[in-house]
């Protein structure tokens, strides 16, 4: 990589930093923190979820935009990367406040998006329902319709079918190819998920419901639950609807685990699917998985990654795993651009034909290099982004 290159791609092309006064319902004015970072632009608007969350930081958002970047890049997607976050807890929220947060955040960033600006969707806590308020907010400044300023909205004001488990689903594609290149049948594997929200519960289902795998164990921020003949998924479901966590889910058999020993379970396959940095130097020795496909972004510190493909390991790095989400937001632009609406089979279909080929760029190059999957995923998405940089005439040629 040149200088000229490093020089332009170490740092974010724009970043907004927003104080957004809500209206609470005791009457009573909040002033909550946002950001917007648009990372870079060289292959078309960025694209990015928006974050609610507690402990969210400028410098979080920043590296999730940067991932975001070699995200739809890696999908080969006309986008370039961006990530948004609001400092808050919605779980703390009403519905009414929750609300105005949202349409204050798209209040004080309008300008600065749009379908062929910057196009967010949603993340970490946020739903279709708080799209659904953002698309309307930037509608009503901006004098028209415009469904396309945002992604991940309900199916019926121009939300595309097969988006709600985008993410588990993609990532359900790469943990087939990975299956089959290491020989693992997935009819008998076993399965641990770390992290229950809408990934981990969607990619419960989807292991049990298309491969026929074992779930053993599941965790959410509370704890988790362990069975070795598997566990009951619609129960476990329902409990964490009823009672916020899995951690309550009453069956003979089935016994609680720390989320730090679900993550040394001797499975097949470990899913993380929560927030990052949870496999770190210390435990990463205690790995026993054969896969992990990293649904969250950043799960794995670079010393743990380090350990794990010494140890053979084999890694779906994050920006690959869980491009699904981003992938079939790509696919509601283009059917808002068109005005139509694809049924969820033909959404499916061209999602698994993306995700299976970034999967197998992304092996051949590893391959070809020696290099781990993770490193092999960076060499083709910087790569592109460096060639559309050098087209654009942002840095030299040659
Ligand atoms: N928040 C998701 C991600 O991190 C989806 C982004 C999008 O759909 O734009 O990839």
């Amino acid at each position: 990589m040149t200088d000229d290159v490093r020089e332009v791609l170490r740092s974010p092309m724009r970043e907004l930093h927003v104080s957004i006064p809500v209206r609470m319902d005791d009457g009573r004015t909040k002033v909550f923190q946002g950001f917007r970072v648009q990372y870079n632009d060289a292959k078309g608007p960025t694209k990015g979820g928006i974050r609610f969350h507690p402990d969210e930081t400028i410098d979080t958002v920043r590296a999730l935009a940067a991932w975001m970047t070699w995200k739809c890049s890696l999908l080969d997607l006309p986008l370039g990367g961006g990530k948004g976050g609001v400092i808050c807890n919605p779980k703390e929220l009403s519905e009414n406040e929750l609300e105005r947060l949202s349409r204050g955040y798209v209040d004080q960033i309008w300008q600065f998006m749009g379908p062929d600006k910057d196009v967010p969707a949603p993340d970490v806590y946020t739903t279709p329902q708080i799209m659904a308020w953002m698309m309307d907010e930037y509608s009503k400044i901006t004098g028209r319709n415009e469904f396309g300023c945002i992604t991940g909205k309900p199916v019926c004001i121009g939300g595309s079918c097969g988006r709600d488990d985008a993410t588990a689903r993609g990532g359900m594609y790469t943990i087939r190819e990975a299956a089959k290149e290491l020989g693992i049948d997935l009819t008998k594997a076993t399965v641990a998920i770390q992290g229950y929200g809408n990934a981990g519960c969607n990619a419960g289902f989807l292991v049990r419901d298309l491969f026929g795998s074992k779930v053993l164990a599941i965790s959410d921020s509370k704890g988790g639950i362990y069975n070795e003949d598997g566990l009951d998924l619609d129960l476990a479901c329902s409990v964490k609807k009823d009672t916020c966590t899995v951690v309550n889910s009453p069956r003979e058999g089935t016994q609680k685990i720390s989320n730090e020993d679900l993550l040394e379970l001797d499975v097949d396959i470990l899913i993380t699917a929560a927030l990052e940095n949870v496999i770190t130097k210390e435990n990463a020795p205690n790995v026993k998985a054969k896969i992990i496909a990293e649904l969250a972004n950043g799960p794995t510190t670079p010393e743990a990654d380090e350990i794990l493909f010494k140890n053979g390991v084999h890694i779906i790095p994050d920006f690959l795993c869980n491009a699904g989400g981003v992938t079939v937001s790509y696919f509601e632009m283009v059917q808002n651009i068109d005005r139509y609406c694809w049924d969820v089979e033909d959404v499916y279909k061209r999602l698994d034909d993306r995700m299976t080929r970034a999967y197998h760029t992304v092996l051949d190059t590893s391959r070809a290099y020696n290099i781990n999957m993770r490193q092999a995923a960076y060499v083709v998405a910087v790569s592109r982004v460096v060639e559309a940089m050098k087209m654009r005439g942002w840095i030299k040629m040659g």
